[in-house]
């Protein structure tokens, strides 16, 4: 597939996943239309060779797979891992309020977004509601486009100092959603998402919703250099990893992709990668506990999530040397903290699997007298012992409303994650 095919690809899914759900609904339906089936936990799973299936797990996480010829524990996993949650607006319970002549609605803070990046923008909500199917209680996502509340800024006149002093925003004060002047507020929101759900109001037991920003994901810049788009971090990696499974051809391990829900906010839930999802599919794929620690000892996994290009407004963010750019190709991320799970043996694993394919890798550390963030591969690696190596695109604006990538750094790292998978090189105990 050449870039533009792929980055539209990109900008699709970007465009379908407002939320971690419709994420992995969108997943299941390509994996679908390419021969995955889907299993589920509850069932026995009989598994044959170079079967292609997946899991979902609590409509927000999914691992797909492709079985090798070989069993798991003779040739072990390649794994790309990667996470379908991004930070952002949730709606609290009995969040209505009748403030100033209009209607409001609370909202709790997800993850670390950039707060302010939120203010003035044409905000929609999208989620799941739940309803009860004979005595069994069922999720079914909405998602509206139409832009039904909005986070409003202060006038400049009334706060003079906000450039100089920075966008300082409240979490609890500030961010209450602005629902109408007219009276309408959760109820007439409530209907709309129903509606869209194809459910009657009286049915719907639960809920959850989300704020999103509509505004399609675009390429831009004067040649196209950049993606713009919300929720680059991370359903760009998420979008990889599936590309790069659909890519592969026959191999003796067995091929997987992990995309794991909640790691903005630590990864301990039922889906997240600090879950027993990724443990119990390799034990089942692998049949007997001896088997499931071979298995473990001799797979990989790639841990791939947004990371930080330099910015040219920013400089100093970065080390003096150490300065991935935007279409610079596949970064390495390197922690002494180990926040990251790279190594000396992972890291020369990963820049081996992207020479194999033609791409350029860069590398990215942070200052010494700046934190650094962490992600999923440290999580699955501890809690397994499958070797791992975190890597990343560069971006800027991590954790914006609207994120901002390099345009030719996916079909690159869709290129590395393809050689990962089939296996090009391997590690030694
Ligand atoms: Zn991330």
């Amino acid at each position: 597939m050449n870039t533009e095919h792929t980055v539209a690809d990109l900008l699709s899914f970007l465009d379908k996943s407002p939320t971690a759900s419709w994420a992995v609904s969108a997943i299941a339906s390509k994996l679908e239309k390419n021969g995955f089936r889907r299993l589920h936990e509850k069932d026995i799973w009989n598994l044959s060779i170079n079967e292609k299936f997946y899991i979902v797990r609590s409509s927000s996480a999914v691992i797909a797979g492709i079985r090798g010829s070989q069993s798991c524990g003779e040739a072990g996993c390649r794994i790309v891992g990667a996470h379908t949650d991004s930070p952002g607006f949730r709606v609290k319970p009995e969040g209505q309020r009748s403030k100033d002549g209009m209607i409001t609605l609370g909202v709790e803070v997800y993850g670390s977004p950039i707060l302010a990046t939120w203010f003035d923008r044409d905000l929609s909500m999208a989620g799941a509601l739940v309803f009860r199917e004979e005595n069994l209680l069922k999720r079914r996502l909405f998602m509206l486009r139409k832009p039904v509340c909005r986070i409003a800024s202060p006038a400049i006149h009334l706060e003079r100092n906000l450039n100089k002093d920075g966008f300082k925003v409240n979490p609890e004060e500030n961010t209450p959603l602005l629902l109408s002047t007219s009276g309408s507020g959760f109820q007439e929101l409530f209907a709309l998402a129903c509606e869209s759900a194809g459910l009657r109001e009286g049915d719907v037991s639960g809920w959850s919703m989300e704020v999103w920003d509509p505004q399609p994901a675009v390429t831009g810049g004067i040649d196209d250099d950049f993606i713009f788009s919300g929720r680059l971090d991370n359903l760009s990696m998420c979008h990889a990893a599936v590309e790069a499974i659909l890519r592969t051809e026959e191999t003796p391990h067995t091929r997987l992709i992990t995309l794991f829900n909640s790691e903005e906010v630590g990864s301990k839930t039922l889906n997240g990668a600090n879950s027993s999802f990724l443990d119990s599919v390799i034990e089942r794929l692998t049949g007997s506990r001896e088997e499931y620690f071979r298995c473990l000892s001799k797979s990989i996994q790639v841990s791939a999530d947004g990371a930080h290009g330099v910015h040219p407004n920013y400089p100093g963010k970065h080390d003096s040397e150490c300065r991935p750019v935007l279409n610079g190709g596949p970064v390495i991320k390197i922690n002494a903290g180990e926040k990251y799970s790279s190594s000396d043996i992972s890291a020369a694993y990963f820049s081996l699997c992207a020479n194999a394919a033609d791409v350029n890798v860069q590398y990215f550390v942070s200052r010494n007298d700046m934190i650094c963030g962490t992600t999923i591969g440290p999580v699955t690696s501890t809690r397994t012992g499958i070797k791992s190596v975190d890597v990343g695109n560069a971006m800027l604006s991590m954790h914006s409303i609207r994120e901002t990538a390099g345009t030719f750094d996916q079909e690159d790292m869709i290129k590395a994650f393809v050689e990962h998978m089939m296996g090009t090189v391997s590690i030694s105990d």
